[in-house]
């Protein structure tokens, strides 16, 4: 039984096991694939008290953090939301050239340099050197660290109070809930908003997501345990959306309890969530066994290919191809490379499986038969994009929700 990060109490229940694993961001370069490479088991829990999904053992942040290969404006459709959502809740907050708006988790600063494009005050905090430095290239100030309650002290003596504060996709990041939610409340302004965009775990189960399992995520949200972590400390979701970002995420806007009216959306997400089941443990035992008849169908798939000699590449190095490699138990031998656009990652080898990884281009070049859509999220931009090896006869294979060649 471990404690659970919401609530506090020790009825998690283990119901996934992934195995031990390399972590899912760690591309080693030439030299670093022939040295030791450290492993962690990947297990996944319910808690029968608050019923939040999350990770049974943690890793330390800074092993995953300090150093991050994953940019926010290196896809198209991310930069696009990230844009849309300035705009927003720029619009719906009626923030100014006054307003702060602090995003945790700020990337290379995408996010926040649509809010400069909106008029306000940015400030970002992120722990990666790397991303922190692009972000300072693109004119947007940064801090490097962690948030939490001494962080937060710093900033709001420094900055002032946050009109609004922004955590997109590094919320379920957090291992330290408590420390991370006093810092929210010591930076919020009285009528200040927060607002968390995260994979819902809904979504999760529905595509059969299990690959978006990996150490940096602690947290699976639903909005129950999300409600029950927040009203610990005198907030309260206002407003829950749906959106088809990623792998599908709720994007909730949180307030300090009675700053804001409640919305109908709260109460009906709530409702949907009791309905399928969100918070009984034999909905996750039931998505576990959906897991494993998945892992045997891709690899015995990916096995026939080989034997009727067909070649195989890999399209995206997204941290969760990490773990349907790992988990499948897949290498070189089944998928020879792949394709990522990113230039961090090319000429580097995936964590565990040393796969290596190489640009776009190489897919025209080499025209394999197969190409395992690893990046199944962006499915529809990486097909426009390849549209020219589609047009020669290459085929895609996607992962989830079950194995299936388009
Ligand atoms: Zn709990």
């Amino acid at each position: 039984m471990t404690t659970c990060i919401v609530c506090g109490g020790d009825g998690v229940v283990p119901f996934l096991d992934l195995g031990r694993m390399s972590l899912a961001n760690k591309f080693l370069t030439r030299e670093e694939k022939d040295r030791h490479e450290a492993t962690f088991p990947l297990v996944v829990g319910f808690c029968r008290d608050c019923a939040h999904v999350q990770l049974t053992q943690h890793v330390a942040p800074d092993a995953m953090f300090d150093h991050y290969l994953y940019v926010s404006s290196m896809s198209d459709t991310l930069k696009r939301h990230l844009h849309d959502l300035a705009a927003t809740m720029t619009r719906r907050l009626d923030l100014g050239q006054d307003s702060l708006v602090l995003d945790i988790g700020s990337n290379d600063g995408t996010l926040l340099s649509g809010f400069r494009a909106q008029g306000t005050r940015t400030l970002g905090i992120d722990p990666a050197e790397n991303l922190v430095e692009l972000a300072r290239q693109n004119g947007v100030e940064t801090v490097t660290g962690y948030f939490g309650e001494a962080t937060a002290r710093e900033l709001v003596a420094r900055h002032g109070p946050a009109a609004l504060i922004t955590s997109t996709n590094s919320f379920p990041h957090i291992p330290d809930l408590e420390d991370f939610v006093q810092g929210l409340d010591i930076m919020l302004a009285p009528d200040g908003a927060i607002v968390i965009e995260a994979h819902y775990l809904r979504d999760l189960l529905e595509q059969n997501a299990f690959d978006t399992v990996y150490h940096e995520h602690v947290s699976y949200w639903a909005l129950g345990p999300m409600k029950r972590l927040f009203e610990r400390f005198g907030m309260e979701p206002v407003a829950v959306e749906r959106l088809p970002l990623h792998h599908g995420q709720i994007r909730v806007t949180v307030r300090r309890q009675g700053a804001g009216l409640v919305d109908d959306s709260v109460a009906r997400t709530l409702a949907e969530e009791r309905e399928i089941g969100l918070d009984r443990l034999e909905t996750y035992e039931r998505f576990a066994r959906k897991v494993e008849g998945l892992r045997d169908s891709m690899a015995q798939m990916l096995r026939d290919l080989a034997t009727a000699g067909k070649r195989v590449a890999g399209y995206g190095a997204p941290a969760k191809s990490s773990t349907l490699i790992t988990f499948l138990g897949l290498g070189p031998e089944n998928i020879a490379y792949i394709a990522d656009k990113s230039p961090l990652k090319q000429g580097r080898f995936t964590p565990g499986a040393h796969i290596p990884i190489v640009p776009p281009e190489q897919l025209l070049d080499d025209q394999p038969d197969y190409v395992v859509l690893l990046a199944w999220n962006f499915a529809d931009e990486v097909m426009a994009q390849q549209a020219e090896y589609r047009s020669r006869g290459g085929k895609f294979i996607l992962p989830v929700p079950e194995a299936s060649v388009v």
